[in-house]
């Protein structure tokens, strides 16, 4: 039975934002703290203008206090935006833990039937956009609609013919920035596609320089970049465009609002001043809060933006954090890992609708070889697949020791079943960690035999720190790389499986696998899939036969 996860993006991240209380909470507080600060230094420059204007002296205090608003102003600013970044860092990282324990939990089946690339743009891509949603989505959304909305309460206190007029204006403008912003957006998509068709064009026309040069395509393939080049211009000329008319449009409409109003307190009509009448310190700060009220509308779009393709990140992580999770038995403390003979019963199993294997039984018992023959696509790696677990039979049941392989648990399944294929699968980490896999069930001693059991041991101490040394490409030969991996999967294990691993290895170095096979089989029982190993080893024979094989056999 498989088990289904409830875990998604906004699970992952409200238990971070637990997890993390005081560093939410300051982020919140400070973004509150922030949208007052910025209210105040206007409101502290009238208060001056006024007694100025009204004949008093400049207070220094008042000055001060003036110059600390604006300093308190920044430094709340630069907080918070601070504060949000440490926050997103939190809320991505405990996302991305999420999904790597996800990518780990997924079956075989799941795994192999996914895009490598879509997963990887999983884990890049769409956290880095749920990571926006935190630094500048989210969050900054709504400290900008608060300082919007504390602006215009300041502002109809003060003026209210200007907050009438503001509304009216306000609207207009945020319906002209969304306009804005969203035709450069999609023209700097058009122009990212046409870049990447660029780079496409480029390594491709290397690539068949000859076929060019030898049938005549330059003017072909020039017609073709020139094409993209086009579009990319195009577009760019497009974003230029939009980048030149909004601010022109913004600050006009900054002065048009501000003209007006102080056309309007100047007027000497009684019913407009109740509107819009204002002492000059006043009129300093409604100024002063015209152009504070237009920033957080040009972002407001932007974040809106953000927030709308972080969403569909959330749901493409969210795709990715629902699917089943194969099922694990639990970790029985320290229960030995069962060894020994290696039995099917009666196996049936097949990828999706087709079957593969039917009605499958052998035993190989403990100690002993056996070799799996069968034409190509009769089942052998299958039956490999099947003993390590990666999938479960559709009928039967298959052993390892007694113990049915659907029990054998993650931390037991190291020491109780090794495989080695044709290529060697190197993890980040050194000579050593290619071997234990950083699995603490196998000491350092237990590896270092191994490698000697491979035949290693020499080459291995020859590098600049033996065992300690950083595992590269180039540092082993094909036929090294093999032994490395017959010295991985032979460290522990009472059960080897061999899949053609002397496929493409010169005589030589065959001679060399076999002699290290020999060494790491004795008191294992071992399976392989190789005709080689088989004259080497001996053991018995166990044929796999083909479905339609069988099939073909039934109807003769
Ligand atoms: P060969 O001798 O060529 O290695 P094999 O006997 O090892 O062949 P398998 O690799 O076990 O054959 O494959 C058996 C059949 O199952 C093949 O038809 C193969 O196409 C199919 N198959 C193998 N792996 C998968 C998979 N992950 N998804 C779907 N079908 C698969
Ligand atoms: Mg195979």
């Amino acid at each position: 039975m498989k088990r289904k996860t409830k875990n998604g993006v906004f699970a992952a991240i409200r238990a971070a934002a637990v997890t993390h209380k005081t560093l939410s909470a300051g982020t919140l507080l400070c973004a509150a703290a922030s949208v007052l600060a910025s209210l105040l230094p206007p409101l502290l420059l009238a208060r001056i203008i006024d007694d100025l204007t009204g004949g008093a002296p400049l207070v220094f205090a008042a000055a001060l206090a003036y110059f600390g608003s604006l300093a308190l102003e920044g430094v709340l600013s630069s907080a918070q935006e601070t504060l949000l970044e440490m926050f997103g860092q939190k809320m991505t990282h405990a996302l991305r833990s999420e999904m790597s324990r996800k990518l780990t939990s997924l079956s075989a089946a799941t795994l192999s039937a996914q895009n490598p690339g879509e997963v990887a743009a999983r884990f890049s891509g769409d956290v880095d956009t749920v990571e926006a949603l935190f630094t500048s989505g989210v969050i900054s959304m709504a400290a900008d609609a608060c300082r919007i909305l504390s602006i215009f309460v300041v502002i109809a206190i003060k003026n209210t013919g200007l907050a009438l007029l503001l509304l009216l204006v306000l609207p207009i403008l945020a319906v002209f920035t969304r306009y804005v912003q969203k035709r450069m957006l999609s023209a700097q998509l058009e122009n990212r596609r046409a870049v990447a068709a660029i780079s496409g064009q480029v390594p491709e026309a290397l690539h068949n320089i000859r076929t060019i040069h030898a049938l005549g395509l330059e003017k072909y393939m020039e017609k073709r970049y020139d094409r993209r080049i086009g579009e990319s211009y195009a577009a760019v000329e497009k974003t230029n465009f939009y980048d030149a008319i909004y601010s022109p449009v913004v600050l006009v409409l900054n002065a048009v609002v501000v003209g007006v109003v102080m056309l309007m307190s100047a007027s000497g009509n009684a019913k407009v001043l109740t509107l819009f009448g204002m002492s000059v310190g006043t009129s300093v700060a409604v100024i002063n809060y015209i152009s504070r009220i237009f920033t957080p509308i040009e972002t407001l779009g932007m974040e809106i933006q953000t927030i709308q393709s972080a969403m569909a990140g959330v749901k493409r992580i969210d795709a990715f954090l629902a699917q089943p999770e194969r099922e694990r038995p639990a970790e029985a403390g320290s229960a030995q890992p069962p060894r020994g003979q290696v039995t099917l019963s009666h196996v049936t199993f097949g990828y999706g609708e087709r079957t593969v294997l039917s009605d499958l039984s052998f035993t190989v018992e403990a100690g002993q070889q056996a070799t799996l023959v069968g034409r190509t696509g009769a089942g052998k790696s299958t039956v490999f697949k099947l003993l390590l677990g990666l999938y479960p039979p559709e009928k039967g049941r298959i052993t390892i020791g007694g113990v049915d392989v659907s029990q054998i648990t993650d931390r037991q399944r190291r020491s109780c079943v090794g495989c080695v294929e044709q290529h060697f699968a190197r993890v980040p980490g050194t000579v050593l960690d290619q071997i234990t896999l950083g699995d603490p069930l196998i000491p350092r001693e237990m590896a270092e035999n191994a490698a000697g059991l491979a035949g290693l041991t020499d080459t291995i101490r020859s590098f600049p720190a033996g065992f300690d040394t950083p595992c590269t490409d180039g540092m082993f030969s094909q036929g090294e790389w093999q032994l490395l991996s017959i010295a991985r999967a032979a460290a522990n294990p009472g059960v080897l499986l061999l899949d053609e691993i002397t496929a493409n290895l010169d005589a030589e170095t065959e001679a060399r696998v076999m002699e290290a096979l020999r060494r790491a089989c004795v008191g294992r029982t071992v399976l392989s899939i190789s005709h080689r190993v088989y004259e080497s080893l001996g053991g018995r024979i166990i044929e796999i036969k083909a479905l339609d094989d069988a099939s073909a056999e039934r109807a003769c």
